[in-house]
């Protein structure tokens, strides 16, 4: 237990970029005493108070610009799961805007993580779609990372679980995001609890590169300090890139554990006003240091899929050394940190408040427009897009497994996507606890539990209602060898 521990809701006003003003101060020290009281007597397995929890979830949330509302809804993101107050007292005190911000997120914590590559992209679709609002996304991944951050006092054979999924389903929806940063902490914090062996290995030799790299990077950043200042281009920050550890680790598997080509442990970022300086600083920087050959990297007028913007090259030091440099706006940096987050942050306070939530992806797309040769931009449309998933539905198996089916599909459908021994076999089906027939479509949200019969077997009239490609497979199947064993038996029969 970490002793005094004494929460302030000053501490989430200074974390906050624009230091909050009048309504929207009274909102955050509202939902701060109200789920301070609310979680009173009740405690994390760390020993700590469980409010700590949802104080560090909005410090998070603080930290990556999210605005007053959200805010507050991380502080009380855990009220109703877990106190007795009720969805009606929520939205009395906080109005509907905070409620559904909360249920999004409650949704979210009932599913259940089975590690089956299928699975794992149906659950990242299925946070996608269910989110519906991205906030809801952002505020479940700062609760998960402090869930990280405290994961060595949860039960060892929770712990594994956690982490992977941590790494295969919420980093990868950071990233899609464009928050950086957060997908670079979800991943640090999870790797030592995922890959233990594999995180010792890394650390090491992170530390055995790391100290050269530091030196070399401190020489480095004083000459380009010289030659920015010789040339009269205006800096805004110098600082280094230290590699998440989890991403040096995928870097050297890639390489097939040949460390020597890792240039990149420790990079030097230089921070322009415009993009016209960054290509001068480009210039500067190539014409002092000789550039390692194809390692030009132009994300600026080529970015990434996630609309990440920079440019990247790697140079030769003079020492026989190798170091990479990466030059950007201020405006990149912010959005390469904090991806959606960031623009949301500025566009908001742009009197984009009354337009819908479909603006915050704008920019997505007219940087993905800019870029059409990337074959993903597409699936990150697609992904990024709340609307994306209409035609498709969301159900869960009894223990928490989420499937997911097109509009209209039945039970049939469902219990095809699980087995095609239990589709063959399946004779009734109970969604919600309650017997319903295999023909009614199903919703998202349902948990449908079939039961099956030796006895039972497809129909023509399961073809009927069968929706996916997999049950007319199989129902067709079936039929067919079911129809040439009625005709062989009553042809032995004449
Ligand atoms: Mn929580």
């Amino acid at each position: 237990m970490k002793e005094n521990f004494n929460p302030q809701v000053g501490d989430i006003y200074n974390l906050m970029k624009e230091k909050p003003k009048g309504e929207e101060k009274t909102l955050i020290k509202k939902a701060f005493d109200f789920a301070e009281s609310a979680h009173e007597g009740q405690f994390r397995s760390s020993g700590d108070p469980y409010f700590v929890h949802v104080f560090e979830t909005a410090k998070n949330l603080a930290r990556y610009e999210m605005d007053a509302t959200t805010i507050a809804a991380g502080l009380l993101h855990d009220v109703m799961e877990d106190t007795e107050i009720s969805a009606k007292e929520i939205e009395k005190e906080f109005g509907k805007e905070i409620l559904g911000l909360l249920e999004g997120v409650t949704k979210l914590g009932k599913i259940k993580y089975r590690g089956e590559e299928r699975h794992v992209e149906s659950l990242r679709k299925f946070f996608v779609a269910v989110a519906k609002d991205f906030r809801v996304l952002v505020i479940k991944l700062a609760d998960r990372l402090h869930n990280l951050k405290t994961l060595e006092y949860v039960k060892p054979e929770k712990q594994q679980r956690i982490a992977l999924e941590s790494l295969e389903v919420y980093a990868p929806l950071a990233n899609r995001f464009g928050i950086g940063k957060l997908k670079g902490e979800i991943e640090d914090a999870a790797f030592p609890f995922a890959y233990p062996e594999e995180y010792k290995k890394t650390v090491k030799i992170f530390e055995e590169k790391s100290a050269t790299s530091e030196k070399r990077l401190k020489k480095i950043d004083r000459d380009i300090k010289k030659l920015l200042s010789e040339n009269d281009i205006k800096y805004l920050k110098i600082d280094y890139r230290v590699k998440h550890k989890y991403s040096l680790w995928k870097k050297i598997k890639r390489y097939k554990g040949d460390v020597e080509r890792i240039y990149d442990i420790m990079a030097l970022r230089v921070i322009v006003d415009s993009i016209e300086d960054c290509y001068r600083v480009l210039g500067l920087v190539h014409s002092k240091w000789t550039p390692l050959p194809g390692r030009i990297k132009d994300y600026i007028a080529l970015p990434k899929p996630n609309g990440y913007q920079s440019l990247h090259t790697t140079i030769f030091t003079g020492d026989g050394e190798i170091a990479e440099i990466q030059i950007r706006t201020l405006e990149m940096h912010g959005r390469a940190e904090y991806g959606i987050a960031s623009h949301f942050a500025y566009k908001e306070r742009q009197n984009l408040k009354k337009k819908s939530r479909e603006n915050k992806f704008n920019w997505v797309k007219e940087v993905a427009e800019k870029d059409e040769e990337t074959k993903s931009h597409k699936d990150f449309l697609s992904t990024i897009k709340m609307d994306a998933f209409n035609d498709r539905i969301f159900v869960f198996t009894p223990k928490g497994s989420v499937i997911d089916l097109p509009e209209g599909s039945c039970s049939i459908d469902f219990a095809y996507a699980v087995h095609s021994d239990i589709g063959d076999k399946t004779s009734s089906a109970k969604v919600n606890g309650k017997m319903i027939s295999i023909y009614e479509p199903l919703k998202s949200g349902d948990i449908v539990e079939i039961i099956t019969n030796k006895k039972s077997h497809p129909t023509s009239k399961w073809l009927d209602h069968a929706k996916t490609t997999m049950a007319k497979k199989h129902i067709n199947a079936y039929l067919k060898d079911n129809s040439l064993l009625q005709k062989f038996l009553s042809f032995g029969r004449k």
